[in-house]
């Protein structure tokens, strides 16, 4: 079948949505894909390796990555987002909103001199590595990023904030590829239908003062820990907290998960798996490291996860029945307070560091999105789907796929991304009749 007078508009550039964009161009199908971040990737690029397989995520999804950026039919825009949409007979009329990278992309060739030469180096949070470590203020998010281009955070840069900067980077630059006059671009295009891919946020424990997160150094959560371990990370790969190894480790399961306190009565489906990981890559690099996890109990429901739940176990982690009640300070270490719910035993165990497996929440901008689109959430404002059409949104034509319409792992998300996709393609078919 001949699609190639076809556009679909994909939203959101994580696993889920990749898989979809992937599907749909090798369909023939035109794929315009918005992502709202620097780079393409979502939250899997930004994990070590990935349960139960323990596979390298960057060594996974970068490819795909690259697939995306040299699929021609595939138009990525990013730092990007909806402005507005409108029914158009079968398909939609949407507006899309260009943000200022800054440089121009034809001449970038990814050298990182501005980098070195920016007056604000090393003095930003670095999102990207959840805000342990720092960068510039004109940077590539992480090595492998998708575009391979710098480009110029605008909150952040003197010139583009305050006007108040020599712009050493333009002077360091030798392709003349920065440009402070690059004013975005806005447009309107006709999509044949829409993906949605949105993901999600992690849960912020602050609230939860009894464990400590932001008050006491050394407890993160897993998100952090993610990156602490990456080789991509902070520390090059080496497990450090604030310069030495720790050798105690305490995680802790359900935090904002099936608690009414922060609203979420859900599971969030990935968070006991990815401790049980945490947990057997602290017992792989660590040596005699003592590793405890707390949980209320073990969800592990994929193929092959109850095998490495229970392998995790032998190799030495301890698992508690029971959430902590509080951490504390103790000497020269932390203290968790934990009632064993399997004995009784009210415990406290001295550790080094505390991984709070924080779970998940829709993204923030979720709201916004859906309401441009008229698209309507659940009771916690994930996208709301058909029971016996899981990618089905309430717009007829418009699907969803991965986290956006609820907690998954990256199996469940890839499986979703296809399914949306050959949804989409059944819709385009139905729509104009050909
Ligand atoms: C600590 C931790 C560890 C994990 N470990 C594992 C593991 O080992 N194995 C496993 O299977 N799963 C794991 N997961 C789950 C895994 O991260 C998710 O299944 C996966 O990332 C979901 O992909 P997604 O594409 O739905 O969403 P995301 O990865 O969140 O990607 C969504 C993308 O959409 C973009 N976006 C959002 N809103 C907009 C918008 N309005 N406009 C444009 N773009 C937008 C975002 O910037 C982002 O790039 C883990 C999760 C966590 C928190
Ligand atoms: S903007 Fe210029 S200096 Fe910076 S990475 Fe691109 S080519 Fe190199
Ligand atoms: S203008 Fe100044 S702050 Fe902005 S990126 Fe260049 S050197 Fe950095």
């Amino acid at each position: 079948m001949d699609n190639s007078g076809k556009n679909v508009l994909v939203v959101g550039g994580g696993i889920g949505g990749i898989t979809a964009a992937l599907e749909l161009a090798s369909c023939g199908i035109n794929v315009s894909m918005v992502e709202s971040g620097p780079s393409i990737g979502g939250r899997m690029i930004q994990l070590d390796k990935t349960f139960p397989t323990l596979d390298c995520s960057t060594c996974t999804l970068s490819p795909k990555m690259v697939e995306v950026s040299l699929n021609h039919n595939i138009d990525l825009m990013s730092v990007s987002q909806i402005t507005h949409m409108a029914r158009k007979g079968p398909g939609f009329l949407v507006g899309i909103k260009k943000n200022p990278r800054y440089v121009d992309p034809k001449k970038c060739t990814a050298c990182g001199t501005c980098s070195e030469a920016c007056v604000m180096k090393d003095r930003i949070p670095h999102e990207f590595n959840m805000m342990l470590g720092k960068r510039a203020a004109i940077y590539m998010p992480f090595p492998q990023a998708i575009p391979q281009k710098y480009l110029v955070d605008p909150e952040r840069c003197l010139f583009v904030s305050r006007g108040k900067c020599k712009k050493a980077c333009m002077d360091a630059c030798e392709t003349g590829a920065i440009d402070f006059e690059d004013k975005g671009e806005e447009l309107e295009a006709y999509f044949d239908s829409i993906v949605l891919a949105p993901g999600f946020d992690v849960y912020d424990p602050t609230e939860k003062q009894e464990l400590g997160y932001g008050t006491l150094p050394g407890v993160v959560t897993g998100l952090e820990f993610e990156r602490i371990c990456s080789v991509t990370g902070p520390t090059g790969g080496d497990m450090l907290l604030n310069g030495k190894e720790p050798k105690r480790f305490y995680f802790i399961q359900c935090v904002g998960s099936r608690d009414r306190q922060s609203g979420a009565r859900y599971c969030s489906r990935v968070c006991c798996m990815y401790t049980a990981k945490h947990a057997s890559i602290v017992k792989d690099r660590v040596k005699d490291a003592e590793v405890y996890v707390s949980y209320i109990d073990v969800r592990a429901y994929g193929k092959g996860y109850d095998e490495f739940y229970k392998t995790t176990q032998e190799n030495g982690a301890l698992y508690i029945r029971g959430i902590p009640g509080e951490v504390v300070e103790g000497d020269g270490c932390l203290v968790v307070r934990v009632e064993d719910m399997l004995t009784g035993e009210m415990r406290e165990i001295e550790t080094d560091m505390v991984v709070l497996a924080t779970g998940v929440r829709p993204r923030k901008t979720t709201a916004e999105l859906c309401d441009v689109l008229s698209i309507e959430c659940d009771d916690y404002g994930f996208i709301k789907v058909d029971a016996v059409a899981p990618s089905q949104t309430n717009v007829d034509g418009i699907f969803v796929c991965g986290m956006g319409s609820g907690p998954k792992d990256v199996p469940d998300t890839v499986a979703s991304g296809g399914e949306a996709a050959s949804r989409c393609m059944e819709y385009i078919v139905k729509g104009t009749g050909s």
